[in-house]
């Protein structure tokens, strides 16, 4: 197929950093300048920064998403014995966070129209061990605080919001972050909020627990070689928060970005509904920050075309897309041990034959929206002669 449009990527941060390149390069000076590299004056401004945003009153910065779960878990108090629900279609990330601190994964379902986790699922899922449920804000989409909020109260369990890809994500007034005990950010580059590098953050109400993640991430030592906890290192670099600082004020104009990309997606994609193409449900209404703009290639439509075939066929044109998540991480070889078998959860694993991940990033221009789903359009009105059933 010969394209003449320019090709989309799936993500570019080029329009993002642009404008700010050069106070991202003052920060970095900065850094250089006060030479505070590690634990640096830009780290304590980040964290208050950002756990304020949040609406919580602390933050700790660490080195990534994952440990920010791991230790955040284990501050709350997670160990070994207690069994923690999480959705079973999630980035590993989380799962991985789980079992770091010890405790025994339980996954559970999701539901398909949001892919959010089945807050019924999670409940015939709780026993007497059950000590805590990670919800997962996917895709930019918070799960409904006050439906986890009256689960955590009846089953006395602690809340832990995996918000990696919820940054300012807003659901019944409530902000990601701010549900429960406490909860884990990634700063990967291409999240919401995104570093030029690693990094990430626990945010909390609760003080003691901020002051154990800050013993945690500083080899278990609450002051200088002294050690009261197994801790590890994992800090947040004084160049990441730097340049996380600049950002972060326009972290809300970005979100409204993807979210007019989205409504303009929803709208051209519409009329494709007939023709197995359905965007994921939007149920949180504006509070959607859209990390990610996902919709399902329906298998069961006599007319769709299937998803290989859609994403070779938008490749061919120049199309980026994404697929969030191709294997779930019951199927991972990695965790075979935790002994789930295909078929589990059959409405994660038929998510992950459906899911489409289109391009979406603040500075993608409508031009370029249209341009995606013309491709597709496209796509579908060419026989399907690759298609398996056919
Ligand atoms: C990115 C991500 C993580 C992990 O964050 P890292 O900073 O990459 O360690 C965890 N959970 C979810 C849902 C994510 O998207």
């Amino acid at each position: 197929m010969q394209s003449v449009s320019p090709s989309i990527p799936f993500v570019d941060l080029a329009p993002l950093h642009q404008p700010i390149q050069s106070q991202i390069e003052q920060a970095i000076q900065g850094v250089l300048q006060r030479g505070d590299y590690v634990m640096g004056q830009s780290v304590l401004e980040f964290e208050q920064a950002f756990s304020k945003a949040c609406s919580v009153s602390h933050g700790v910065g660490v080195a990534c998403g994952t440990d920010a779960i791991a230790l955040g878990l284990q501050a709350c108090g997670i160990a070994q014995g207690d069994e923690v629900l999480l959705p079973a279609n999630t980035f590993v990330a989380t799962l991985i966070g789980v079992l770091r601190c010890g405790a025994t994964p339980v996954l559970v379902d999701c539901d398909p129209k949001t892919a959010l986790i089945d807050l019924a699922a999670a409940e015939r899922a709780i026993t007497p061990r059950t000590r805590a449920i990670v919800p997962v804000h996917l895709y930019g989409q918070m799960v409904s605080p006050s439906l986890l909020r009256d689960l955590a109260h009846t089953y006395e369990l602690i809340i832990f919001e995996d918000a990696a890809q919820a940054h300012l994500a807003e659901r019944e007034g409530v902000r990601a972050g701010a549900i429960g005990l406490a909860a884990a950010f990634s700063f990967y580059p291409s999240k919401n909020l995104g570093a030029l590098g690693d990094g990430g953050m626990v945010v909390t109400k609760d003080e003691a627990i901020a002051h154990k993640v800050r013993t945690l991430r500083n080899y278990g030592a609450p002051r200088k070689y002294f050690h009261t906890e197994f801790g590890t290192n994992s800090r947040l670099d004084s160049i990441q928060a730097a340049i996380l600082n600049v950002k972060l004020p326009h972290l809300k104009s970005w979100n409204r970005d993807r979210a007019q990309i989205a409504e303009q997606y929803n709208a051209l994609l519409k009329p494709l509904l007939s023709r197995g193409l359905m965007p994921i449900s939007n149920l949180s209404g504006k509070g959607h920050v859209y990390h990610l703009y996902v919709m399902r290639v329906m298998q069961d439509q006599a007319e769709s075309i299937d998803r290989e075939t859609l994403q070779n066929r938008l490749e061919a044109q120049g199309i980026q897309t994404g697929i969030h998540y191709p294997l779930p991480c019951h199927l991972q070889p990695a965790f075979k041990h935790l002994g789930y078998r295909e078929g589990a959860f059959p409405v994660a694993e038929n998510l992950c034959k459906e899911i489409l991940s289109l391009p979406m990033y603040p500075g993608m221009s409508e031009a370029q929206v249209i341009q995606v789903v013309g491709a597709i359009e496209e796509s579908l009105a060419t026989p399907a002669a690759v298609k398996m059933s056919a």
